[in-house]
């Protein structure tokens, strides 16, 4: 049996493996050498001549599969002439489950499937939430999507669409869910369905729902449009286990590590008792966080809706702008009403925006107030971030 070696001498990319830490290369080797596939050693030989030439080599172009504009980001090389085997590496979008679990049954299916089609690698699931299949010729791109299609699964948003959404586990395992995070999610993707498929707006347009004010899944910095679970009224207090954390912890750490952290102050520890005064409350989670015994979310639940998160391009990063600080979604009626809403504000933006550009660009390029007329909003107190402090500015009367 020869001992030849499967992939070819890579002097350069070599120098990444050396040092102390982790090495893409090493991983990208190892798996090549044992798949013997050979994409990926088109794409290690094709790395080694970018850092030769310092330059990069991937173009885009046009591939997708049959009914879809969307979904499957296309790489080309430039230098296919010199390495054929990189030819093609394109990457095909699938929408995770809302929640992001999986049963072991179903992910062996979607890996079998991309091992057969594809190069074998995988994210999971990256910065646009998807399960990103990296590494596919045109050829095998519709074959491998009409198998992971026939178990369930769609293509995700790619290019000026309704983009991939993302939810947080919500009820299904977290006791800070103030609404259904994976239900709504399902049914907020499933009503712009079209929209994911075929890309016919201004720019991109991001969806992520976090169950309540920790926003584990960073929609605030992530996502045009963010639903965010919120109370409305009290924060519930078990006084019979503030006396335990008392006991185990002490007074002293409770008010040096809960009291004195509250952004707000709004926190008092009088005896064993804890008071709360919600009028102050803010929700940033500190106090529950800390005390999830004693401490739980309020009754009234619903979320609030925050608008214009980004990142780079045009204007630089941008936090979601709160405009809705409260809507009840407690039954089907509530999620479709806030379906309604969203509509109404998807449909100005698209009326309204300019090429590339997204949803909080265009609020600020027109002003809020144009944009609450729109969508049909009332102007609250709590979308100004701090009284005007310029006495040179005067209205026009
Ligand atoms: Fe739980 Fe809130 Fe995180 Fe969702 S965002 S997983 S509800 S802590
Ligand atoms: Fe204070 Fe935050 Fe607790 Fe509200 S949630 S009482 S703002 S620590």
């Amino acid at each position: 049996m020869s001992d030849k070696k499967f992939l070819n001498p890579t002097p350069i990319l070599d120098q990444l493996e050396k040092g102390p830490w982790p090495s893409f290369v090493k991983g990208f080797k190892e798996y090549a050498e044992k798949s013997k596939k050979p994409i990926l050693r088109g794409l290690i030989d094709q790395l080694e001549y970018s850092y030769k030439t310092k330059t990069g080599y991937w173009k885009g172009g046009t591939v997708g599969v049959v009914g879809y504009g969307s979904g499957v980001i296309s790489r080309f090389s430039m230098v296919a002439d010199k390495i054929p085997e990189a030819r093609e590496f394109h990457t095909v979008r699938v929408q995770p489950t809302p929640g992001f679990h999986y049963n072991t049954k179903e992910l062996r299916k979607l890996c079998d499937a991309w091992e057969e089609h594809g190069s074998g690698i995988m994210t999971m699931h990256g910065q646009t939430g998807n399960l990103q299949f990296v590494g596919i010729t045109e050829k095998e791109v519709q074959p491998f999507f009409d198998k992971v299609n026939e178990q369930g699964w769609d293509l995700g948003g790619a290019g000026a669409a309704t983009r991939t959404g993302n939810s947080c586990v919500g009820p299904a395992r977290c006791e800070m869910a103030c609404y259904d995070t994976l239900e709504t999610m399902f049914q907020v993707m499933g009503h712009y369905v079209d929209q994911i498929h075929r890309p016919e707006y201004p720019y991109k347009m991001k969806f992520k729902f976090s169950g309540c004010p920790n926003d584990c899944n960073n929609s605030i910095q992530r996502s045009d449009i963010a639903t965010i679970g919120i109370w409305k009224d009290k924060i519930a207090i078990d006084q019979a286990e503030v006396k335990n954390y008392i006991q185990k912890l002490s007074k002293d750490y409770l008010v040096n590590h809960v009291a004195m952290k509250c952004p707000t102050k709004a926190i008092e520890f009088k005896g064993d008792s804890m008071i709360i005064d919600d009028s102050n409350c803010v929700r940033c989670m500190h106090c529950l966080n800390v005390m999830t015994k004693a401490l739980s979310i309020g009754k009234q639940r619903g979320v609030t809706l925050l608008m214009g998160g980004k990142g780079h391009l045009k204007v630089g990063n941008m936090l979601g702008s709160m405009v809705v600080p409260f809507f009840k979604m407690e039954t089907q009626e509530d999620l479709d009403n806030y379906i309604k809403l969203l509509d109404r504000i998807i449909n100005w933006w698209a009326d309204s925006a300019l090429d590339h550009e997204r949803i909080g660009e265009t609020i600020e390029r027109v002003g809020m107030q144009e944009f609450l007329e729109a969508a049909g909003l009332q102007p609250s107190l709590d979308m100004v971030s701090h009284p005007r402090d310029n006495p040179f500015f005067k209205a026009e009367y």
